[in-house]
């Protein structure tokens, strides 16, 4: 029978009640006779804490360190459900990224999935076994563990399901599914039944919470069946679509707003007339994996500037790289930690100046200041003044323009 993948992630599992209840429904899908992987996050804040108690004990911890750390939360979380699925009289071990054999390669907290070697996973299976995974973690070269990045447990699934060939993968979390803004934010938003993965990839990059962008991306090229559900509800929550879902003439049309806190500014400003700064800067961070969103270049012919956004995380590798570079004396760099970025999510939105104008109008009328509009096919990002949760509550126009 084919095999069905359930991640769940950490506020699904905060509680030692919460824990029981999810352990309830893997043993429901495991007694029908199904083939069940399960995946866990991090218990509750545990990644925040452990993350916390770094900065408490090392100003400039190692990031093998912090890999080491952070790693046990989900470590911990899946010996947990597999004790509590036991108990429930249902097989369970419990496997790190490690024992099941998923390599990574890359930077500490920004690894990428190379390969799975599922067999042990398919063995456990086998003899009637749950393999209950630690998500967001994996293995490298060196044999240290290296994790995926914020939100990676939903990318260790997906990986897994399509590996494995699973008919699907349920990603469990605290909403009923994909909303037009954050429903923590935006109490008016609209629960969508359905997304088109590509769209669902924008929100995901966009600052959407729900899903971590990666496991998405995945979900797409490995045509995983993906659906997104409330843990505490039955209801069939959001399924991601790789075809269809938008009429064909979707063009200037929103799905979504989306918000981002986690945005730091960069520009960078030198007067060197010639063009290999600027890109010999870029390529320095690119070397060390630091990812840059947002990016603008402006020149009068005497004076350039590179702006480009990167996340508070980003931001410290970034000043070292920049500072180290023998290329300092040549220009000048200010950061700005004060903005947050909105986006409007869908077909094409730029091509209707319309949407533009009511989103730098909304802004205005809410106070917030907005910096820059950047447009892409499938998005208008503003960069705005008061990350604070100021700009979140821009979200509040998708709540209403959706009605
Ligand atoms: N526990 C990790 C985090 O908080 C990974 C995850 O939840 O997916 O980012
Ligand atoms: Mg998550």
């Amino acid at each position: 029978m084919s095999i069905l993948v359930q991640k769940f992630g950490g506020s699904s599992l905060a509680t030692v009640e919460q824990l029981r209840r999810v352990a309830g429904r893997v043993a429901a899908a495991h007694r029908a006779q199904r083939p069940v992987v399960v995946v866990v996050s991090a218990r509750g804040r545990t990644t925040d804490v452990l993350l916390e108690l770094t900065q408490a004990l090392n100003t400039r911890p190692q990031a093998r360190e912090i890999d080491q750390l952070l790693s046990t939360g989900e470590s911990s979380s899946a010996a947990q459900l597999a004790m509590a699925l036991d108990e429930l009289g249902v097989p369970a071990a419990s496997l790190t990224g490690c024992q099941v054999g998923i390599r990574v390669s890359g930077p500490h907290g920004a690894g990428r999935i190379d390969r799975i070697d599922a067999s042990r996973v398919r063995a456990l299976l086998r003899k009637g076994f749950v393999p209950v995974v630690s998500g967001f973690q994996g293995v490298n070269d060196d044999g240290d563990v290296v994790t995926l990045g914020r939100g990676g447990s939903d990318t260790t699934a997906v990986a897994l399901a399509a590996e494995l060939g699973a008919e699907r993968c349920e990603i469990y979390t605290d909403v009923d599914g994909v909303f037009t803004a954050d429903p923590r934010v935006v109490p008016t938003a609209r629960m969508l039944p359905s997304v088109d993965c590509r769209m669902m990839a924008e929100m995901a990059r966009s600052g959407a919470k729900v899903l971590h962008y990666r496991s998405v991306e995945l979900a797409s090229s490995r045509e995983v069946e993906v659906y997104i559900r409330n843990s505490s509800k039955s209801d069939p929550g959001t399924v991601l679509v790789r075809k269809g879902g938008a009429p064909v003439e979707s063009r200037g049309t929103i799905v979504a707003v989306t918000h981002d806190a986690d945005t730091v500014e960069i520009s960078i400003f030198s007067d060197q007339v010639d063009s290999v700064l600027l890109p010999e800067v870029l390529d320095r961070l690119a070397d060390v994996g630091i990812e840059t969103d947002l990016f603008a270049m402006t020149s009068d012919g005497e004076r350039h500037a590179v702006r480009f956004t990167v996340t508070h995380s980003g931001l410290s590798h970034t000043r070292a790289v920049l500072a180290a570079s023998d290329l300092a004396s040549s220009y000048t760099m200010c950061v700005d930690e004060t903005l947050g970025k909105v986006s409007l999510i869908g077909s094409h939105p730029a091509a209707n100046p319309a949407h533009s104008a009511r989103m730098l109008r909304t802004l205005a009328a809410a106070g917030i200041r907005a910096v820059s509009v950047y447009t892409a096919p499938m998005q208008i990002s503003v960069l705005a003044g008061g990350s604070d949760g100021r700009a979140t509550r821009f979200g509040v126009w998708c709540g209403e323009s959706q009605e």
